[in-house]
Order: C-alpha cells, then sequence, then structure tokens
C-alpha cells in the first residue's frame, strides 16, 4: 500500500525544521517525506553578512545537508525547482524527474524587492546566498586592488542600499573588515567611504530609538556615513542617484533594502502580496488544502488590522516547528489541533564581531552583552541542525 507523499521545497530554516520535525514524528510505514534543495548544503542567512564583507569565510555560513538529516526518513533531492503545478500535484525539477505529492511544504525564501528602483538588479549586488556573498567579497577587493593603480575616490566608495536589520549588520561587517582590507592594498583607512542610505525617516525602521542611536553614533564613530530619508531613484553603472537628483559614485553598491517571495510561489496561482503567500492560521495557502507556505514565502498578520510579521528565520523556524508536529495529525488523518501562533523571542542585530543592539524579552541589550547572545542565537540554530557534533564543527563565539 502507498504512504502519503509529503514534498518539502526549500532546505531554509523554515524547509528543515519541517522536515527534521515530520520525520521525528511519523514512521516509515506513515509517510514519505522528500526534502528539495538547489544545492547540497543550507546557508545559514543569519550569518551571511560575514563572507559577503569578508570577514568569515563562505564555508562558515553553509552545512551540508546530507550530514544533518536522517537519509533512511527524508529523501535528498538535490535540483532547482523550476514549477509547482498545484491542480496536478506535481513540482517541476530542473534536473530530475517531476514530483508528485499529496502534502506540498514550500519554503523557499526570499528574492530581493527593488520598489521599482531603475537599474537596480543590474547594477547592484545582494546578500542572498553563498554565490552573491562570494561575488560581492571578490567584486570589493578588486576594486580596491584597483584604486591602488587608478586612485579613483569611487573604487573604494561602498553604497549599502537600506538601514534595516541586513543593512545594518553587513555596514558593522564591512567596518571590521576594513584595516586589513585597506593594510593589504596599501589604502589609508581614512580614505574609503562606507554610505549607508535609507527611504523611511531614520535607520533600523521599527527598532527601538535608544538602540538606533547607539547603533548609529557606534557606526559612526567608525566613519560610516548615514544618508536617511532618502531614496535611491536609479543605480547606474557609476553608483546611485538619489531623490532630488544627487549622484554618489561607488563601485560596489549593495541592496538590502528589501525582500519579497520566491516567484515560484505567485507563479504557481497562490495569491499573493509581494510575492508572500497570506497564510490561514494553520499555514495553508489561501484557497487549497495541503498546500502549506512557510518563511520568507509566507505572510502571517498578528491581527487583523496589524502590519503583517516581517519575514526572520526566527519566523521562518517557528512555522517549520509547528509543522513538523501538526502536519503529522494530519497525515495520520485527524485535524490540526492548534493554530500557528508566532511568538517573538527578541532581535538581535549585529555590529560587527564584537558589538551588537537588541532586545530580548522586554529587555534592552547593547556591546558585547548583545554580540554574545547573538553568537548564543547562531549556535542554539546548529544545535538544532545537528546537535552538540555540529556545534562543536562549526559553532565560534
Ligand atoms: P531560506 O532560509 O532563504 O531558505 C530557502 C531555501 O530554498 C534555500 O536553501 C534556497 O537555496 C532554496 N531554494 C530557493 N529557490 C529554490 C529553487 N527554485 N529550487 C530549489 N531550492 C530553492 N532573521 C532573523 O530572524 N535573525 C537575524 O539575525 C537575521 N539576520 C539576517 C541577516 C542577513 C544578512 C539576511 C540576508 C537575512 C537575515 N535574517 C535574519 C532573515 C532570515 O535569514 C530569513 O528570514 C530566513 O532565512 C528565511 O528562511 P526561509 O526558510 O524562508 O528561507
Amino acid at each position: 500500500m502507498s504512504v502519503p507523499r509529503i514534498v518539502i521545497l526549500g532546505a531554509g530554516y523554515g524547509g528543515l525544521m519541517a522536515a527534521k520535525g515530520l520525520a521525528k514524528e511519523l514512521n516509515e510505514n506513515e509517510a514519505d517525506i522528500t526534502l528539495v534543495n538547489q544545492n547540497g548544503y543550507h546557508y545559514i542567512t543569519t550569518k551571511l553578512h560575514e563572507p559577503a564583507a569578508g570577514t568569515a569565510h563562505h564555508d562558515h555560513a553553509r552545512i551540508s545537508i546530507p550530514s544533518i538529516i536522517d537519509s533512511n526518513r527524508i529523501k535528498f533531492v538535490r535540483d532547482c525547482v523550476t514549477g509547482i503545478h498545484l491542480d496536478k500535484k506535481v513540482v517541476q525539477l530542473k534536473n530530475n524527474d517531476s514530483l508528485l505529492y499529496d502534502y506540498l511544504v514550500i519554503g523557499l525564501g526570499s528574492v530581493p524587492e527593488t520598489f521599482g528602483i531603475r537599474g537596480l538588479l543590474e547594477n547592484s549586488y545582494s546578500i542572498r546566498n553563498i554565490n552573491s556573498v562570494r561575488i560581492i567579497r571578490q567584486h570589493m577587493e578588486y576594486m580596491f586592488s584597483r584604486y591602488a593603480l587608478e586612485k579613483r575616490q569611487e573604487l573604494i566608495t561602498i553604497v549599502v542600499g537600506g538601514a534595516g536589520f541586513t543593512g545594518i549588520e553587513y555596514v558593522g561587517e564591512l567596518v571590521d573588515r576594513m584595516p586589513e582590507l585597506c593594510h593589504d592594498y596599501d589604502i589609508p583607512l581614512e580614505k574609503v567611504r562606507i554610505i549607508n542610505i535609507e527611504a523611511a525617516p531614520s535607520v533600523l525602521p521599527g527598532f527601538d530609538q535608544e538602540l538606533v542611536d547607539y547603533a548609529v553614533k557606534y557606526l559612526e564613530s567608525k566613519g560610516v556615513e548615514f544618508i536617511v530619508n532618502t531614496p535611491i531613484e536609479e543605480c547606474t553603472e557609476d553608483g546611485v542617484i538619489l531623490k532630488g537628483g544627487r549622484e554618489i559614485k561607488a563601485a560596489t553598491v549593495v541592496w538590502t533594502g528589501g525582500v519579497r517571495g520566491n516567484k515560484l510561489v505567485e507563479d504557481s496561482g497562490i495569491e499573493t502580496m509581494r510575492g508572500r503567500a497570506k497564510v490561514d492560521r494553520y499555514l495553508q495557502a489561501p484557497g487549497y488544502d495541503q498546500i502549506y507556505v512557510i518563511g520568507d514565502c509566507s505572510l502571517v498578520f498578528p491581527d487583523e488590522n496589524s502590519r503583517p510579521y516581517p519575514p526572520t528565520a526566527q519566523m521562518s523556524m517557528q512555522q517549520g516547528k509547528y509543522l513538523g508536529r501538526e502536519l503529522a495529525k494530519v497525515v495520520r488523518g485527524g485535524k490540526m489541533e492548534q493554530p500557528f501562533e508566532y511568538k517573538p523571542k527578541g532581535t538581535v542585530a549585529s555590529l560587527g564581531r564584537k558589538e551588537a543592539i537588541g532586545v530580548v524579552g522586554d529587555r534592552k541589550i547593547i556591546g558585547g552583552t548583545a554580540a554574545l547572545i547573538k553568537k548564543f542565537i547562531e549556535i542554539r540554530w546548529l544545535f538544532l541542525l545537528g546537535g552538540v557534533s555540529l556545534v562543536l564543527r562549526k559553532g565560534t563565539l
């Protein structure tokens, strides 16, 4: 007798938690679990700003998927999803045969949101995956090496578009990297310009003002220039043009200003807002039974009158964990007992290796203490993925 087929798309924070949870809850004869991911590794997105700046090797931000899943329970397919056909219950893959499913979990993450800024996709970089951060690092280093010969300021000017969480973390990491990079390329540190541009009136919109002030003061003391309340209107081969016409010449422009859900979700016919599916209380796609959307592809509202929760690893993990537990009941012929409820545990943004700001519970934390807590959060994720042995292999304080 055939058993129900559960297919999970994406081995990110959400997909991995769902796969591991389902494998734990269900026996072999109760379900086939297949996990599809385009790479053979999971990348720790929350650490990608480090290899992008060059403060850590990119291998620190990735983990082999077969090494952290039970291959007797989860079939791992390394392939790129090219289409989701909900009417036929089929997932189209690039290299392998298509996959049939009875239950589908979509956790394919996000792509940069350009907000219609001209030239952004063509002329900027974004911190998205291992490939993209390798390119940013190498591009930046190449520009610095050219400066030694050409002495053009734009070669050592880095514009970071967006001063949200990712933008600030990346700027903090750049600040840590610059002394070494300048030493390597014989460039006086004070010549380098790191400019962080934000359309909203303040950096880190939505964050506690006292923490924002701390972050800005710290980063400014390290030479970072902030331009707020000023949208980027165009990104060109030479740099960026701001609202009002001011041009900033920069050979490296990194866009961190926002994300939208993976295009495959809206292409599948699921109703989306900025590419993200407004899921029901059980994380089901609107209008579809047995199709679940999690992580950055999903949109969850605290209540009807509020703005949606921002897309975070924390949200993705909680959704994945929830599905692991509740979907197992459905597969067994029962019902989901509890609706999904997001429990924010706090947020910590790093400002380089030794500084951070954040809120944990209702406590504000800053400086070295916050940086240490950030490391513990990363270590917790490693522990959830691969237990103590993975922490020992990959964890650093
Ligand atoms: P992801 O983790 O992005 O995983 C999606 C997976 O799907 C990837 O493995 C990808 O390769 C795969 N995939 C995509 N397309 C295909 C395809 N066509 N076929 C097959 N596989 C595919 N959040 C926090 O909570 N705390 C933080 O401190 C924090 N810091 C961040 C710092 C940075 C620099 C960035 C960029 C993000 C940060 N975030 C943070 C946000 C967080 O990383 C995301 O919200 C989270 O990764 C989303 O998880 P996910 O499971 O939806 O997708």
